[in-house]
């Protein structure tokens, strides 16, 4: 089924994902592309909208990216946003040059009210700025909608034209209502109706999923994190019996996790899923491969090449299968160079190298499209307990790289408990939802304490908690003092072996999310 499209076309900003999210949280379908797309492949997605990024170049340069002028003539609304503002200006006729104040930061804009991007806009409202160039001078024909102290034009339009320019960012959050304004650019200036549901896409994806694997076999690994469950569940859905789930118990997961995906994926779950279901007790070749490893990246590549190993000898049983299933989402689709203008973060293998060495015909890759809040509603959708679709991001090599030095049984079962308290005790505070992403580790380090009047020599554990948007950049978490004071002493008296619990203040840079 086709949606109605909004086109983000990317001009090297760091928010391209985001304002893709923010058409999306609209119930408007999003894709980004490079700014270099030929115009012919963006014309065949029939556009409703098309959106241009920031940029950190400058428009008036040479060499700085560029797009054909005609786009401006198809009739497709155009909404610049910061260099794409600059850009559109320029090619236009109006005039950009280095502002003699840069702004950055929140900033106070003055908006008219009657232009259709500011419908119910407050007429002084905070927008976040991030530039060095301005425009001095808005293109001939374009009516000026908004400006601050230090920016003449922070936004322009030709309304007849359906070209809108602004100079701050709406789709950062630091924009007071710059999810109103976005919502107005779709649905006033686009006439995008929202079609773009999860419920929906969930009922076709399963019928497509039906159509394309017809009576074919399905094997996937499941990790018990969110994107390979929603994968599981929609294939589960689409399929049923024809689906062989793996999954690895490599000692190295949450607190209860094996128990919680066998009850939602394994045999008499509650949810009516009739798959085949298989869970691989590895605990003990995982703890044998690891007895005294205490090299970071050793431990890595020892946990990644296990369940390799352990996977191949799964599938070789199963014999010819005819797909492969990868829980791949939009962000790794993005990130791989794919979409958008952003360099290669990460060369993205979900299953790290399986397709080397699987006997399999195709690939499928249902949540390719969606971006992480959506695979959650998808998870919803399909029925899939909230402890499961709201999880929170966990490694590939689980609590392996969560203990710093050797990995023993004692120290998982250590890391175990205390991570457990910390994310009950969150949640209970009801600060789940506010942090992007938070754990317990285990120092390798043991410090003397007192308990009972007696000197002990036990383990420290450290508690991290961090926000983010992109897992690029982080920081730590501002947590209230009461909250970690209660972790910490029920860790303390519940966690045998630790008599000390630290709490991590650094951010990414320098540190990263991790420990190893
Ligand atoms: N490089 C341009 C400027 O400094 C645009 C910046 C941006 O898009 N954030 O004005």
């Amino acid at each position: 089924m086709q949606h109605e499209t909004v086109i983000v076309l990317d001009f090297g900003g760091q928010y391209n994902q985001l304002i893709a999210r923010r058409v999306r949280e609209n119930n408007v379908y999003c894709e980004i592309y490079s700014y270099k797309t030929d115009l012919s492949i963006i014309k065949a997605k029939n556009p409703k909208g098309i959106i241009f990024t920031g940029g950190p170049n400058s428009v008036y340069l040479e060499d700085s990216p560029t797009i054909d002028p005609e786009i401006f003539r198809w009739g497709v609304p155009v909404l610049g946003i910061c260099y794409g503002s600059q850009l559109m200006m320029h090619l236009l006729g109006g005039h950009v040059c280095r502002a003699p104040e840069r702004e950055y930061g929140k900033t106070e804009v003055f908006v008219d009210n009657s232009s259709k991007m500011f419908t119910d806009v407050q007429p002084s409202t905070i927008c976040w700025m991030s530039h060095n160039d301005y425009i001095e001078q808005a293109a001939p024909g374009f009516k000026i909608t908004a400006h601050t102290v230090n920016c003449p034009v922070a936004a322009a339009e030709n309304e007849e034209k359906g070209l809108y320019a602004v100079q701050f960012h709406p789709e950062v959050l630091h924009t007071a209502e710059g999810k109103k304004m976005l919502r107005n650019f779709v649905y006033n200036v686009c006439g995008c109706t929202g079609d773009w549901k999860m419920d929906s896409f969930v009922e076709n994806n399963v019928k497509a999923l039906r159509e394309r694997i017809g009576d074919g076999k399905v094997l996937c690994a499941l990790s018990g994190g969110v994107d390979s469950s929603v994968l599981a569940a929609m294939l589960a859905k689409a399929i049923g019996k024809q689906l062989t789930c793996v999954f690895v118990d490599h000692g190295l997961l949450r607190k209860n996790e094996k128990e919680e995906v066998c009850s939602v994926f394994g045999p008499g779950n509650a949810n009516g899923f009739d798959i085949n279901f298989i869970c691989v007790d590895a605990r003990e070749r995982y703890f044998a491969k690891l007895a005294g490893v205490t090299e970071p990246e050793r431990k890595r590549k020892i946990i990644g090449e296990e369940f390799i190993r352990v996977f191949e000898e799964q599938a070789k049983q199963i014999g010819k299968v005819d797909f492969l299933a990868q829980g791949t989402i939009y962000p790794d689709v993005v990130e791989s160079g794919l979409g958008g203008e952003s360099t290669v973060i990460k060369s993205h293998h979900n299953v790290g190298g399986l397709p080397d060495t699987v006997d399999f015909k195709e690939l499928v890759e249902p949540l390719r499209n969606l971006f992480k809040d959506e695979v959650r509603q998808a998870g919803r959708e399909l029925g899939l307990p909230e402890y499961l679709v709201s999880r929170q991001p966990f490694p590939g090599p689980g609590l392996g790289i969560r203990i710093i030095g050797e990995v023993t049984p004692e120290k998982v079962a250590i890391v175990q408990d205390a991570d457990a308290i910390w994310r009950e005790e969150i949640a209970k505070a009801g600060l789940d939802k506010e942090i992007s992403q938070y754990y317990a580790a285990l120092t390798n380090m043991h410090s003397v304490g007192v308990m009972g009047d007696e000197r002990t020599y036990d383990y420290a554990v450290a508690l991290r908690a961090v926000t983010t948007t992109d897992f690029m950049t982080a920081e730590s978490y501002n947590m209230p003092w009461d909250v970690l004071g209660t972790v910490t002493s029920r860790i303390v008296n519940e966690v045998k072996h630790v008599n000390r619990v630290f709490y991590d203040c650094t951010g990414k840079p320098p540190a990263t999310i991790e420990l190893e």
